[in-house]
């Protein structure tokens, strides 16, 4: 975490441009994050990545790459193997046993003629792998099957988890057959907790995904919608989806 918790006072403010100026983009476009320490191959794949219309984050060592995730955890990882400090079937490791992590799809990079290691990569939780030197298109290919599985908002029209039901096109939201009917902060913290099924966020993550980088907003703002979003979400009496996590933050709940 970033030193920020639930129970933190309003010092923890954010500094803005703009008031109430959300960047639906922050929420649609896919955060990568490159773990690897030849920064020919950061070039590479930053590269590739910006051009497919990602958003890429880079580190160059184990440690970084677990200190990294912890503070903004990206929508997908490619993880090399070799790594200095922390490697990167161990940073896999630890990522899969933590739960607001364990979610987050991981494709590994392995050397030519390394098949051992990628067996212990897969063994290790990587749902993917792909071995040096590898064809950018066929990575790019294999980013987004895993997307679209870990995030079917990318390329769906509408989204559901237990008997909530999302319709993106046409911005209503349904609790089995009730309409649920939510003000546009509250659309979007749903969505984004639809988008990510089960994953623990932090207020601060929440701050940064839902309102964007660059609203001033005080943490306990998301206290306060989240307590309206239960409300409307449970009004007649539903089970609550919506976990808090002591000290952590929220997560939806994948079934009721
Ligand atoms: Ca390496």
């Amino acid at each position: 975490m970033t030193g920020t918790s639930l129970g933190d006072g309003p010092n923890l403010t954010r500094r803005a441009k703009k008031v109430g100026d959300v960047v639906e983009m922050s929420v649609l476009k896919p955060r990568i994050l490159i773990v690897e320490d030849e920064s020919a191959v950061i070039t590479l794949l930053r590269y590739n990545l910006e051009h497919a219309g990602y958003e890429v984050d880079s580190v160059m060592d184990g440690e970084e790459g677990m200190i990294a995730v912890d503070e903004n955890p990206p929508d997908l990882i490619l993880l090399d193997w070799m790594l200095p400090r922390l490697s990167g079937v161990e940073v896999c490791r630890q990522l899969r046993r933590k739960a607001s992590t364990k979610n987050i799809p991981i494709i590994m990079l392995t050397a030519r003629g390394e098949e051992a290691d990628t067996v212990r990569g897969l063994d290790a939780g990587a749902d993917d792998y792909v071995t040096k030197p590898f064809s950018p298109a066929e990575l790019m290919a294999r980013i987004q099957a895993l997307l679209r599985r870990a995030r079917p908002a990318l390329s769906e029209e509408r989204l559901e988890i237990a008997d909530i039901r999302m319709d993106l096109v046409a911005h209503r939201v349904y609790r089995g057959d009730r309409e649920v009917k939510l003000g546009p902060t509250e659309y979007r913290l749903l969505r984004h907790f639809m988008e990510h099924p089960g994953r623990v966020f932090s207020r601060e993550q929440l701050l940064d995904s839902v309102w964007g980088r660059d609203v001033y907003v005080e943490l306990r703002t998301v206290d306060v919608h989240i307590r309206r979003l239960r409300k409307t979400l449970n009004e007649e009496g539903e089970s609550d989806l919506i976990r808090t996590v002591r000290s952590a933050g929220y997560a939806l709940e994948t079934d009721s």
